[in-house]
């Protein structure tokens, strides 16, 4: 039975946070939106619940938070994680407050911690602001982002906007003292009435000493690093076998890499990848048509097809990006590609591959969607971030590799599929 029930609010943080998780020696699944009522839990020991409720209306994001808990709860897990990004990206309404709040309600808590330190890349949170590098928040370019601007760095001040409960801070001197320390402080603040606490941390000893410190916490909130010392917790209770909880079914089959991420790192592994595999460039302007492409790109595939991956890729330059905006407007553009890719995958799984890698955020989201992927059992890290998966409950077996546009090294291409042997 499950253990630790999570619900993320983006597709590629749920993943991360699964990663996390694994590399802890936990065994993970992650599902994508919320279950039905008649679907099976998985044989791991978190599940983390993929949603879409970053940047939707307050309500449907609280209202699909919900939906996931009650499923998580059925499922038997006995501790709750919301997970937001560690750029604690939200707008003055929410989504981090309302859902945070509407969930320790449901589960009785009175209080959680809010930590979305994640030192690694950077993230941390010190006298409840947060730092992106050596900047603030809102001097970080995150003041910018189109969705959720993030002006202020003062987290206390901005979960306090978005909440109806009272906000209270454990400092950096209480985090540096240790478990004991902490535990002492979110007490005392409990008792104060304070519904919510920025905790600070810029190691990630602090976030083992407070996911120590979180240990009956009903819920936990914050970024996929103070998922770090949750491992622990459940080993020293004796609730979690010492298996390798990486280990993933072997899948033999054809391998393919499908790029829809125009982002620079991913641009990289294609100039990369083209002069070591066969790889082709779909060109929208000149085609605009997704099932054209689709089928101009799946007869190059067939000839190619094999353990050495082919990569088909439509990302482009900012120029060329530009040029079929300008042809067909924002929106339309970016969508005419997201179906050609996901036909593109759906012909390739028909053809016998079995070991996809995707790159881009939306790309992964449109390729899942169109291969009715609904759970991923998360395997080993390719690159920080990104591990390889095993789509389970599906008709064929596969192996996906899920990769936000800007993660992962210069040869990840070919290293993703050099990791999984012949
Ligand atoms: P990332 O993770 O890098 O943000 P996404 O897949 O989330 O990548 O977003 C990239 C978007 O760009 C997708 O909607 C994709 O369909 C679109 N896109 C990809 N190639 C092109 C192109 N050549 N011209 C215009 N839009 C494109």
């Amino acid at each position: 039975m499950a253990l630790l029930g999570c619900i993320a609010d983006d597709f590629t943080g749920a993943t991360d946070l699964a990663a996390m998780l694994v590399k802890g020696g936990m065994r993970a699944v992650q599902l994508i939106g919320v279950p039905g009522p008649h679907d099976q839990a998985p044989d791991a020991d978190a599940i983390i619940v993929a949603l879409k409720s970053r940047t939707a209306p307050a309500a449907d994001a609280v209202a699909d938070s919900l939906a996931a808990l009650a499923w998580l709860q059925r499922a038997g897990c006995r501790q709750f994680f919301f997970k937001y990004c560690s750029t604690f990206d939200s707008t003055e309404h929410g989504n981090i407050g309302p859902v945070a709040e509407a969930l320790s309600d449901a589960l009785g808590a009175g209080f959680a911690l809010a930590c979305p330190a994640f030192p690694t890349n950077g993230r941390t949170v010190f006298q409840g602001h947060l730092f992106v590098g050596t900047s603030l928040l809102n001097e970080s370019g995150m003041e910018n982002h189109p969705l959720t601007p993030m002006t202020d760095a003062n987290l206390v001040r901005v979960l306090s906007r978005q909440c109806q409960g009272t906000v209270g801070l454990v400092p950096f001197a209480t985090v540096n003292a240790g478990a004991p320390a902490i535990r002492r402080a979110m007490t005392a603040l409990k008792e104060q009435g304070r519904r919510f606490a920025i905790v600070d941390a810029v190691t990630d000893a602090d976030l083992r000493a407070i996911g120590e410190a979180a240990e009956n916490h009903p819920l936990i909130t914050g970024g996929s690093g103070v998922a770090l010392g949750l491992p622990d917790n459940f080993r020293r209770a004796g609730l979690l076998a010492t298996t390798d909880a990486t280990a993933l079914p072997a899948v033999a089959g054809h391998a393919a890499v499908l790029a829809g991420s125009c982002s620079r790192a991913t641009l990289f592994q294609i100039g990369n990848a083209r002069d070591k595999v066969p790889t082709l460039e779909l060109d929208a302007l000149a085609t605009p048509d997704a099932a054209a492409l689709a089928t101009q790109a799946l007869a190059w595939a067939e000839a190619r097809l094999g353990a050495t991956p082919v990569v088909i890729a439509a990302s482009a330059p900012p120029e060329k990006v530009a040029a079929l905006q300008a042809h067909l407007g924002r929106d339309a553009a970016g969508s005419l590609v997201e179906h050609a890719l996901a036909a593109i995958a759906e012909g390739l799984v028909a053809r016998g591959v079995r070991r996809l890698v995707v790159a881009g955020g939306e790309t992964s989201g449109a390729v899942v969607t169109r291969l009715g992927v609904r759970a991923l059992r998360i395997g080993p890290e390719i690159d920080p971030g990104v591990p390889w998966t095993y789509a389970e409950g599906n008709a064929a077996p596969l192996l996906l590799a899920l990769k936000s546009g800007n993660f992962g090294a210069p040869d990840f291409f070919t290293k993703a599929f050099a990791m999984l042997g012949s």
